[in-house]
């Protein structure tokens, strides 16, 4: 009888709650408003031709080196983030591999890491949250072949120092380090002006969030050229898709737009963390587009403002996030919305009235 692989057939389900998302979407880190004009203007002048062919891949990844100022080489556009991590643990681990990721963190690594017969060694947070990279150090061992750090992190919004990553990364030359930069634009900060110095160091980016391009799959795998020859030998010829591949140069050449929405998502953010003070729910000060909070029953929450218009994501059983939602944000016009229903939620369940919402 047939039967999958044995690292298959124990591997846990991810099923996102992708069903019935009627409403404000707060829920899935996502652009809340749209992508770039420029790049609906460009889907409008797509050809039957355009579609008839298989992509091409490379023009595109030239434009896309030249934007982030790096060598076409060292640069692999993938099918999303997600991809990007698929790819590195097809090329990297094998049956009794190690690998080191921090939990609490983005689902994906796991099964990836998982479907490839390795394991995963999970470090926790440290207080609040912060990066465990002394303990991460710690568990390097000579089985250590995959090291993933989400920078910032999700659902905590916490970042690594750059200096501990780089401690990370010379402790386990055998490994591969991932920093998945899926939420840089909302940081600022990234560890590809490093990358020369660290030979086994790979970046992630994606164009998921705040380009507002989730439903085109599209990010970027970064790493030193030798690496990625290997890592493209993995990857199919035709892993990005036409119609991303034409997009993308409209939505990477319109900067103002994405540093007009960075913004307001950054003044969104400065907002919900006086408003969730004001209230004395717990949270985690987030240099995302998201903020993780404890309000206590998750799942009633997330339904009572559910019923409210807004979509917002119960983490409550993630590692050490109980009773924990987190909430996307986006611009002002969408933060008064939440605003209003936090505070009805909150109200409703007894927490102290009266907090100014401004
Ligand atoms: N990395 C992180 C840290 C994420 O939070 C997400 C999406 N939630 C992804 C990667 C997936 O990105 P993509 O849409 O590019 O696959």
């Amino acid at each position: 009888m047939l039967s999958p692989r044995e690292a298959v057939r124990t591997l846990p389900s991810y099923h996102p709650p992708l069903v019935g998302r009627n409403g404000l979407r707060l829920d899935f880190n996502e652009n809340t408003t749209g992508c770039s004009p420029r790049v609906l203007e460009r889907l409008r002048r797509l050809s039957a031709e355009d579609l008839t062919k298989y992509p091409e891949r490379e023009p595109v990844e030239a434009v896309v080196a030249g934007a982030l100022g790096i060598a076409a080489p060292e640069l692999l556009l993938t099918n999303g983030v997600d991809e990007a991590i698929h790819l590195l643990c097809e090329t990297y681990l094998e049956g009794g591999d190690e690998a080191l990721i921090v939990v609490p963190t983005y689902s994906m690594y796991r099964i990836y890491i998982l479907a490839s017969g390795a394991q995963v060694l999970s470090i926790p947070a440290g207080k609040d949250f912060s990066f465990p990279g002394g303990d991460l150090c710690g568990h390097i061992t000579a089985r250590t072949r995959l090291i993933v750090v989400a920078n910032p992190n999700n659902p905590t919004g916490t970042v690594a120092p750059l200096k501990e990553i780089l401690r990370i990364a010379n402790s386990a030359p055998s490994a591969a380090v991932l920093v998945d930069e899926a939420y840089f634009e909302f940081y600022g900060q990234t560890v590809l002006t490093i990358r020369s110095e660290v030979p086994n160091l790979f970046v992630a980016r994606t164009f998921s969030k705040a380009y507002g391009l989730a439903g085109l799959r599209i990010g970027v795998l970064v790493g030193a050229a030798e690496q990625m020859c290997a890592v493209r030998r993995v990857s199919s010829p035709y892993n990005v898709n036409a119609v991303a591949l034409a997009c993308l140069p409209e939505a990477l050449r319109d900067q103002a737009y994405i540093e007009q929405y960075v913004s307001e998502v950054r003044d969104s953010r400065t907002r919900l963390e006086r408003v969730l003070r004001e209230f004395g729910i717990q949270f985690w000060p987030s240099q995302a587009n998201f903020v993780l909070m404890r309000v206590g029953e998750a799942a009633a929450f997330v339904e009572q403002m559910r019923r409210r218009g807004i979509l917002v994501r119960d983490r409550s059983s993630d590692h050490a996030c109980e009773g924990c939602v987190r909430i996307t944000l986006g611009p002002r016009a969408h933060s008064d919305r939440l605003f209003t229903a936090l505070q009805e939620t909150l109200e409703g369940r007894g927490i102290e009235q009266g907090a100014s919402l401004r």
